[in-house]
This record gives C-alpha cells, structure tokens and sequence, in this order.
C-alpha cells in the first residue's frame, strides 16, 4: 500500500471520526467497535474525496489499490468473492458527508451482481430473489451512476404491472422480471450509448466516482448554501457487505427511532417491511406494518433489536433513528444517527433525559435548537391533514391561520370588526395597512423578503405571514389572484403557514399552541444559566402581558407610532399635522393626551415590577397622510363629478401638506429626534402622558419603571435638549400631582455616528438600546426593502455576505460598531445599561454575540421571548465551555 490512508475498515474507525469517515462512517465503525451485529464495511475518507477534486475529478493515487485490497478483506471475512458466480460478494455503497446532507446521492445495493452473478445467486438462494436483486441494482445505478431517468424504469414496470393485471411488483411472476431485467438493460445501453457494466470492479469504481460527483450536484450544493456547510467538507463512501431482507419470510428490513420522533414518548417508533429490501420501506411501493408487529411475527429478533435501541441510545446518550434488517432469521444493524425530531420532541427528549441521569441540564439546554421552538409558538396545521398546497413563499412570520382573502386593509378591517377571518392578500404591505393587517388572521404578500413591512409588522404581532410568494399574480381591479391557470377569488377561503411559507386552498384544521411542563421546565433550567435579561418589543397591554406570561423581564421597546395609527386616532394626528398654528396643534396634541395615557396606562401596569422602555414618535410624519398620487386622483374624480367645494379644497389642502412634507429618502429624512427637535409639543404631550400614567400607578400602589427613550440621537446635543423637555414635563406632572416617580431617560443607537461619540451621548444617557435595523441600514447604506427586493439575495447567492444582515446580525460590520459604543459608552458611565430591541434580539446567533458583548438585555417580539431565554443560555454556556 503507497502514500496516504485513503481507505478505513469499520473495525478501525469510531464515532470521533467524522469529519474523516462522515456521519455514518464513523457510526458504521462505532458500532462495530462495540460488537454490534454490522455487516463488514470500509469507509472511503471524506480527504480523498477533496483530493479527487484536487486532481481534477480523477482518483488520487493510491485510492483504487487501497479500495482493491480491503474488497480482499471483505472476501475474507464473508467466505464470498466478489464477481464470482459460484459465491457472489454483494455490497452497498453510499455516501456519507460529515454532516447529515439530503441532496447527495442515494444509495446502491446488490453492486457486484451482473448475468452471470446473477444466476449464481439464483442457484444458492433462489430465482426470484435474484431477479429482484438484478433489477433493483439496474434501477439504482442506472438512475444514480449513469444518469438514466428514474421514471423510465418506473415506466417498464408500471407497463408490466398493467400488462398483468396486478399492483404490486411482486405480484409478477420470474418470467415478467426476467423480461423487466432484459428491458432495462436495453433501455440503459438505449440512453448511454454503452451496455451495463457487467465487470463488478468497473461498477465499484463507477459508483464511488459517482458518490464523489454527486457532492457537487444542484441539490447538495444548494442544501449547503441554505444550511451553511461548508462547501471544502467532502464527503466520504461507505462500501458495506449486504445483506439480504428480501430472502424469504423470515427477512425483513425495518426503520426505527429509540422515541416517539413527533411526541418524544419514550417507546420504540418505527416501520417494518417483512421480505423486503431497503427502499421498499422509503419508496412507500408497499405500506410498511409498525415495528409493533415484529414483536409477534419475530419475538426473538425484536427482543435483540429492542436491546440494540437502548444500547445505542444509552452509548450515545441521545435519541436514536436505526436501520436495521434480517435475513434468514438474524439481525443486523445497517445504520444510526441521531434521530430528527420534531420541536416538541426535542424538548421532551432533552428533559426526559435529564430526569432518567443520561444527560446534564446544561446539555439538555444545547440539545434544542431554539430556532426550531418557534414551531411550538403558534398555531400550527394539524400534522395529520391533508393539504391542498397552491403555492410557496417565504415562511415570514410562523404560525397557521385561514380566512378569507381580501386584498384592501380597509375592508380587511371591516370585515374583521364583524368577526368575519380574513387573510389580507398585497403585492406589499406598507404602513397605510396596518389597521388592515391588525384585523386579519395573516398575510400574504407576493413581493418583499423576511424583513419586509409585511413580515416585520406580522411578527411584532405574533401573526403568520407568506411573503414574497411570486408564483401568485394579483389583480386588484378584478379582486383576483392567479397561480398559473388556478384563479382565487375576494371571498374564497385559503390558509397560510408562516412556518413553512405554504399557501392552501381551503381551510386546513388547526391546533393551538401550548407551552409543556416540559417546556416551562426547560425554560426555568435556561433562566438559571442565562447572564443576559430578556425583554419584549410590546406596544399594547395584551402583548406586553403575552410577553409577560412568556417571560419576559420587561419591554425593550414600545413603538408609539402604532398608536397613531389605530383608527380612532389617525385623524386626530392628521389634524396635528394639518394645523395651521402653534394653538391648533395644541388642540389635537390635548385630544391625544389623554388617548395616550391610557395606553401607557395599561401598558406599564402589565409589566409592574420592571422596566418598559417608551420611544418617542420616531416616523416621518407623512406616514401618517393619505397617499399623495390617490389624494390627486380623487380631487379629480371629485371634480369631475361635482363633489363639494369645500370637500375638495380640504383634499387640496392635506395635497399641499402631503407634498411638503414629502421626501427624497424618508429612512434618512425628518424622523426619530429630529421631529422632537421641531416639533417639541409632540414628544412634550408623550412625555406627559407616560408621567401622569406613572403617577397613576404609583398612587395605586403599583412599583413602575417607565424609561423614555429618544430615537434616532446621533449628536449629544439634539439627546440633551430632549431629555431638558422630558425632565421639564416630569417635573410638571409631579407638582401637579404630589407624586414622586423614578424614571430615565436614554436613546438608541441607530446610526453609526452615536455609536462611534457614545462616550459623549452616554453622559446625557441613562441607558442605550441598540436599534440594530436601522443601525443595519445606515452601517451598510442599504434601505432595508429596496436591498431586500432588489439584491440581497444575490449577495447570498455569490457569498459576498453570508447571511441577510437584517436577520443574522452582521457581526464584522454593525458588530463592530457596536462593540466600539459598548467600550465608550460605559468607559464614560460605568454600569451603563445598555440592551438590544432590532429584530436581531431575537435571532439566537445575533443574541449569542450580545452576550460577549456584554449587554445587559435582548428585546423580541412577545412569541420570540422563549426563543431568547433558551438562546441566550446557550450563549452563556457556550461562553464557559471556550473562554475568549
Ligand atoms: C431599529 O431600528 O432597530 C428599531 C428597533 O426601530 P424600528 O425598527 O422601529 O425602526
Ligand atoms: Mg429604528
């Protein structure tokens, strides 16, 4: 043997080794190695698949004589020889990347059998076991090796079956098989130009080649683009001694998990296929009777393989998804790997686990993946129905809702306030669409990303969103959306499922949400171990009390614009904007007052006992205008067909303050502080109304910590000035009222340059939040829906960025800035708190690096809470396990 090690018996591997022999390489070896019953194997090294791409596809030296000599020791060892009729080797070869990778190729059984190995199987076992091998390798390796079109041989048989009269394939007879394995045949030499291999060594050579090809293949290369693997891993080739499930009545082959995948429940789940080979269980060509049968028709085997559950389970201390198959009586274990599971397995499986002393609680806490807990969040479609799916989007805001579309946030509201639910269907939603959006189940939108309006106001809400769906056409004059030839109506009933980005015609059977005893417990275990706090991003009493009931310490942030926005208040605001003089606008801003402070009212009385954070108004005002272009075509229209003077000169006068007001780049516009700057009653009337509900509380004996915060600072001077007015008002309101109150006044950081002088704004700053969506924004220069919709996705797609930085935070870029404003910010006031409430504070990586950081809390939408608390424990054991 030259050169490198290329080539690995079963016996001399072990589970440590995957990233050289892959996932199931080193279980394979593994379970060799604890005397498991596995058919001997070898494994080809994931290194040698990186050196085949190395020498341009072609096979490094050393590998084909190193591959020739262990095909030796498998002959050995099985008394067979491989090519030879009297006593046939037969072996599987698939593949095995490091991590768990749908997308690569598939596997190839019964490899070795040719004509004449063919009949000598027949002799030794019997005909139609062989023929049925024969062709299953022609099937497989013409489809997976050669390229042929699975469906063509689908095609013969299907032509077979009919031709019989029969369902099933082994309903033919020999002679039907025999004609079945000549027409393959041919139809393989028809597509290649080149008869099947018959040499075994050509068919070894030919598959492994194609186990390393099919690394790069479409599908894999796009499942590692989405999961984030690697492309340099390589992945490695199993070849393994087969064994045979399809011999008689006493075969089998079956698939198992050590606990119930979906529920957790600790019993044994899975399916069994009596006389059956490998991929009669996935291929569903005959229904698969549950493992519980085997317990009758085998007792014995099932006994053993019971046994090699727990004892697989116990080795390696987590659940278990096992191949497994019998022949003549005797069972074997082809593979095991932790088993996939659903989220609320995941956390059943992890508590249980603790309890029954196999695992710590800390690793119970790294066994979820928080990301996946949002599945457990929201109402989710029955698993067991049946869906009617008419299109995909994207999967924006979790959960499952049905209603009737509707494609107007008006009639959205109308319709809601009747009771009637309603789905709001828009090529995109913007701020005019709010009230509609409030009263719909969800939304669905066919433009926009995972941070669109849409997806961002959807998941605030905690309400299922499909966004960017393109596959569906709306037409708004005809009240219509098209998907190809299938035509929706206004009225018609769909679902959407925010979790998987699916839309369906109909209304598919929902089931609530619900938080576990295992759940809450695994939660607790996480509040022990997590450094970081968690607040939610709350702007009503209800989902500050959702927030509440979740865990939440607090609110982070609560947007008051939303508060304008709702449809007893929106003319109100429309007059303060309209008003001609300083008085007319005290008039509107007198009316909102009191609107105002009920609304703090309730909301900080649902968080007594800790902070809420209030932002001041922050959107230009304009958002709060009808849209300049419809305001000129009704002012038309009204022309047109007589309308009233006086009508029309109203309209004519918002068209005026519409067109003032309008701006060439509102997210860099008249916004955040800069409206507090010139328009000093507005944030002047908030304050009041967030004091004199604090007064409230207070007198009612409730212990409030209101923290108003100004959007938006990026010089300390516009910061003190504010915070003047807003002690100004505090002080008023607690002469007014003989009450005392704590309060504090503090900023976000949201654009680079209060970042970088935060040592300066931290001395007129009682905290700082990081307002991670527009700091993203103004670090890049990107406006989030035009960099959504136009080109981000390019960006993923040639790996200039690796993730959209308005959902993963961007840790080299805003991360950076925001480690330089932490340092500055408590060098100039030790013990600043200083937190996060952009849509990142609830992204577990982006909240893992708040924890290095050092910030003192994370702020999400209410659902996220959970998510948070889970993710920033593991942030912090993490932290422990690598110290930086
Ligand atoms: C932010 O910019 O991160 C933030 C929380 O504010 P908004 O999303 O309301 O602009
Ligand atoms: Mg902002």
């Amino acid at each position: 043997m030259s050169g490198k090690k290329y080539v690995y018996l079963f016996e001399e591997g072990h589970a440590g080794m995957k990233d050289l022999l892959g996932g199931k390489g080193a279980n394979l070896a593994e379970m060799t190695n604890i005397g498991l019953p596995v058919p001997p194997g070898f494994i080809i090294t994931t290194e040698a698949c990186r050196e085949f791409y190395r020498c341009g596809q072609q096979f490094p030296p050393g590998l084909e004589d190193q591959v020739r000599e262990m095909m030796g020791v498998l002959e050995k060892k099985t008394g067979k020889v491989f090519g030879d009729p009297a006593n046939p080797l037969l072996v599987s070869v698939r593949s095995g990347a490091p991590v768990s990778m749908p997308g690569m190729m598939d596997t190839i059984l019964n490899l070795g059998l040719n004509d004449r190995t063919a009949e000598g199987l027949a002799r030794l076992a019997h005909r139609r076991f062989a023929l049925d091998c024969y062709r299953r390798l022609l099937h497989m390796f013409g489809d997976v090796v050669l390229g042929v079109e699975h469906a063509k041989f689908e095609l013969i048989l299907e032509r077979w079956r009919q031709k019989r009269g029969v369902r099933y394939d082994y309903e033919l007879s020999d002679e039907d098989l025999d004609q079945v394995v000549e027409e393959y045949k041919a139809l393989i030499e028809g597509e290649t130009g080149r008869p099947f291999p018959q040499d075994p060594t050509e068919q070894l050579f030919l598959a492994i080649r194609a186990v390393f090809n099919s690394w790069n293949n479409e599908r894999a290369v796009v499942y590692r683009r989405i999961h984030r693997v690697p492309d340099d891993l390589g992945t490695a080739v199993n070849v393994q001694v087969m064994v045979f499930g399809n011999l008689g009545s006493d075969c089998g082959t079956g698939v198992a998990f050590t606990r119930d995948p979906a529920t957790g429940v600790r019993e044994l789940y899975g399916e069994y296929l009596p006389n059956a080979q490998g991929e009669d269980v996935v291929a569903g060509i005959r229904t698969p009777l549950p493992i519980e049968t085997l317990k009758e028709e085998m007792p014995e085997i099932y006994r053993q393989f019971a046994d090699v559950c727990e004892r697989l389970e116990k080795h390696y201390r987590n659940m278990q998804d096992i191949e497994f198959t019998v022949e003549r009586g005797k069972l074997y274990i082809l593979q095991t790997r932790a088993g996939k599971r659903t989220a609320q397995a995941a956390v059943k499986i992890a508590v249980d686990m603790v309890r029954e002393g196999l695992i710590t609680k800390e690793e119970a806490l790294l066994r979820v993946d928080p990301a996946q807990l949002d599945q457990l969040l929201h109402r989710r479609i029955d698993p067991r129905a049946k869906l009617n799916v008419i299109a995909r989007g994207l999967p924006a805001s979790p959960g499952a809702a049905s209603g009737k579309v509707v494609f107007d946030a008006d009639e959205a509201e109308a319709l809601g306030n009747k009771g009637e639910k309603v789905i709001l269907v828009r090529t995109e939603t913007t701020p005019d669409d709010i009230h509609g959006i409030v009263a719909a189940q969800g939304v669905l939108t066919s433009r926009g990303g995972m941070t669109s309006h849409a997806a961002v106001v959807a998941r605030g809400m905690g309400k299922p969103c499909v966004c960017g769906c393109e596959a569906i056409r709306i037409d708004y004059d005809r009240e219509e959306f098209y998907v190809q030839d299938l035509v929706v109506k206004k009225g018609d009933v769909i679902t959407i499922d925010g979790a998987t980005g699916q839309v369906m015609l109909g209304e598919a059977p929902l089931v609530e949400p619900e938080l576990s005893p295992e759940f809450e417990e695994l939660l607790r275990w996480a509040d022990e171990v997590r450094v970081l706090g968690v607040r939610a991003n709350a702007d009503t009493p209800e989902d500050a009390a959702r927030a509440r009931a979740l865990g939440a310490e607090g609110i982070g942030l609560t947007r008051t614009e939303h508060m304008f926005m709702a449809p007893d208040r929106l003319p109100i605001v429309q007059e303060m904007i309209m008003a001609a003089t300083p008085q007319e606008r005290q008039a509107a801003l007198e009316k909102l007052l009191p609107m105002q402070r009920e609304d703090f009212y309730g909301i900080l009385k649902a968080m007594e006992g800790y902070p809420v954070t209030i932002r001041l108004l922050d959107p230009p005002l304009h958002e709060f205008l009808p849209n300049g272009e419809e305001l000129a075509v009704e002012i038309t229209r009204l022309r047109l067909t007589g309308g009233s003077e006086e009508e029309i000169r109203a309209k004519e006068e918002t068209l005026k303050k519409v067109r003032a007001l309008a701006e060439f780049n509102p997210m860099l516009g008249h916004r955040g502080c800069r409206l507090g700057i010139t328009y000093p009653e507005i944030y002047a009337m908030q304050a009041r109304a967030i004091f004199q509900a604090t007064a409230r509380l207070v007198r009612e004996g409730a212990k409030v910590f209101p923290e108003v915060e100004i959007p938006l600072v990026s010089d300390v001077k516009e910061l003190a000035l504010l915070r003047q007015l807003v002690n100004r008002v505090a002080e008023e309101v607690k002469r007014e009222t003989g009450v005392e109150f704590e309060y504090a006044v503090g900023t976000m950081i949201e654009v680079p340059r209060a970042a970088l002088l935060a040592d300066e704004i931290a001395r007129e700053a009682d905290f700082f939040s990081f307002g991670t969506n527009d700091l993203t924004q103004t670090v890049f220069g990107f406006s989030r829906d035009d960099a959504e919709a136009k080109f981000l996705h390019e960006y993923a797609e040639k790996k200039i960025l690796p993730e959209n930085p308005f959902i993963v935070l961007d840790q080299a870029g805003v991360g950076k800035l925001m480690q330089i404003c932490v340092e500055l910010g408590r060098r100039a006031k030790p013990g600043l708190v200083i937190g996060i409430c952009g849509e990142h504070g609830g992204e577990p990586a982006s909240i893992e690096f708040c924890h290095r950081l050092g910030l003192n809390y994370v702020s999400c939408s209410p659902y996220r809470v959970p998510v948070a608390r889970l993710a920033a424990a593991r942030a912090a054991l993490k932290a422990k396990a690598s110290p930086q």
